[in-house]
């Protein structure tokens, strides 16, 4: 007998235009396909990842959009976002209102990344369930809502006092004043606004966010204590949900040819993610410093993260003589496969939330140099509470980078860091095998979808 054709539910992802946020959000398209719904994903400009073959079951809207990729670069992330909302309101209405008429009503759920909160008021004009998606820690989540909680004025004016940089925020120990949110690219009254609009998930039924309980335990509890809505941690989705990369860049692959002929642990790989930038004189000293090490380096310089040129034309010839000898360059590297290789021995990071569970997923050690918003929290927790990390605050030093390489690859003062970053990584792997934790977390989300708020 011919098997009944049924026909699937449907959830449309909302991702904001940046790696960071695109990578775990077509890992949870993934991970929700193989549950059984269609994917519908709606970008705001169309881009490599639509194109992919990889994604080809899934379906693909772009809403008019007068900003481009390029304006994320120029604009800065918190500028960009704060023109895209407003922009996206009424396109992104249409869309569902086409998409519902289409679909005979059969969509399941939104699912929207925090930033693109324009999400609420087309969800609440169709009555449609939604979900809140968290790309970054639970941590920094907290974070958001505590400081939206502050008023505005006096948040700027801690933020400002320079003498309360080094105490500990009331209510977020071990996080100090300077490791708290904040951004490099705006000023803190606007960050203060969006973080009062992102923390408002009222009208969601739920929040996910791709962390595991077995790393952030407490701030999973603060939020589901005080959002009063089922919070999901349902990461980290690169492990839970492993699906092809989804990168918005060419990925230039003849590193790991490279990394084959290194010893084991013994390559320290540096990259700042899709957005940081790096001042000529700090990329000296970090140069410097690798070079003095000893050990050889990978280090992927993404084109227009060195401010005044396109990439590395504007650094001295000092700098590519140093580079030279032990040194190998991409402009971006398959990172999770770099991660992965048996030569990688310490990863040098921005400690931007996907590079920080990525490395943590790999049990590799980390010198953390935040650059911006929650990875400054990320680099706290990295250095103190895992405790696998080494983070360089201040000005940065030759020697400064030399001892941090040393420590982390050959010193015996290293060993206990290298041997946690093993330890947690085997639990991670541990609660995600038992299907206790972070599975079970989305298995709970999908029958939520599918039972609850059918
Ligand atoms: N990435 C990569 N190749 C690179 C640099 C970064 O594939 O050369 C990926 C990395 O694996 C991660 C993402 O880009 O998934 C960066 O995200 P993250 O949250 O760490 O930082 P952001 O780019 O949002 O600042």
């Amino acid at each position: 007998m011919e098997a009944k054709r049924v026909k699937k539910r449907r959830i449309v992802l909302v991702p904001v235009p940046a790696q960071g946020h695109v990578t775990p959000m077509m890992h949870l398209g993934k991970a929700l396909y193989a549950k059984g719904f269609s994917i519908t994903v709606v970008l705001t400009q169309y881009n490599r990842v639509s194109s992919s073959k990889d994604f080809s079951d899934f379906h693909f809207l772009t809403i008019p959009c007068s900003l481009t990729e390029s304006d994320l670069h120029t604009l800065g992330p918190l500028k960009f976002l704060m023109k895209l909302n407003p922009i996206c309101e009424s396109s992104f209405k249409n869309c569902l209102s086409n998409l519902l008429e289409e679909q005979g009503n059969d969509i399941a759920c939104v699912v929207y990344d925090e930033y693109m909160y324009f999400s609420q008021a087309a969800v609440k004009e169709f009555q449609l369930p939604s979900v809140v998606f968290s790309t970054t820690s639970a941590t920094a989540f907290v974070c958001r809502c505590v400081l939206a909680r502050v008023n505005a004025e006096s948040f700027i004016k801690d933020m400002k006092d320079l003498e309360a940089q080094d105490k500990v925020f009331p209510g977020l120990h071990p996080l100090r004043y300077k490791d708290l949110p904040t951004s490099v690219f705006g000023s803190l009254e606007s960050l203060h606004k969006m973080y009062c609009e992102v923390s408002n998930v009222r009208t969601a039924s739920a929040v996910i966010i791709n962390t595991a309980s077995c790393l952030e335990s407490s701030s999973l509890a603060w939020l589901q204590r005080e959002l009063q809505l089922p919070v999901y941690p349902i990461g980290p989705l690169h492990i839970a949900a492993s699906a092809p990369c989804s990168s918005l860049l060419e990925e230039d692959r003849s590193c790991i040819e490279w990394l084959d002929k290194k010893k084991p642990s013994s390559v320290v790989y540096i990259s700042l993610g899709s957005l940081a930038l790096m001042e000529t004189k700090d990329m000296l000293e970090m140069a410097w410093g690798l070079s003095n090490s000893n050990q050889p380096f990978l280090w992927a310089i993404r084109p227009g993260s060195i401010p005044i040129s396109e990439w590395t034309e504007s650094l001295p010839e000092e700098f590519s003589k140093l580079v030279s000898e032990r040194g190998y360059i991409v402009k971006w590297a398959p990172q999770m496969e770099v991660l992965r290789h048996p030569s990688v021995g310490a990863f040098w990071s921005h400690c931007g939330w996907n590079s920080t569970l990525e490395s943590i997923g790999e049990g590799v050690p980390m010198i953390c140099r935040p650059f911006t918003g929650d990875q400054r929290v990320n680099a706290r927790y990295l250095e103190s509470v895992w405790r696998i990390g080494v983070l360089l605050e201040g000005e940065l030093e030759k020697e400064t980078v030399e001892r941090a390489v040393k420590m982390l690859i050959v010193d015996k003062e290293g060993e206990d860091m290298r041997k946690r970053a093993i330890d947690l990584k085997e639990k991670l792997e541990a609660s995600l095998g038992s299907g206790d934790l972070s599975c079970s977390s989305l298995d709970e989300l999908v029958n939520f979808y599918k039972y609850k708020i059918l």
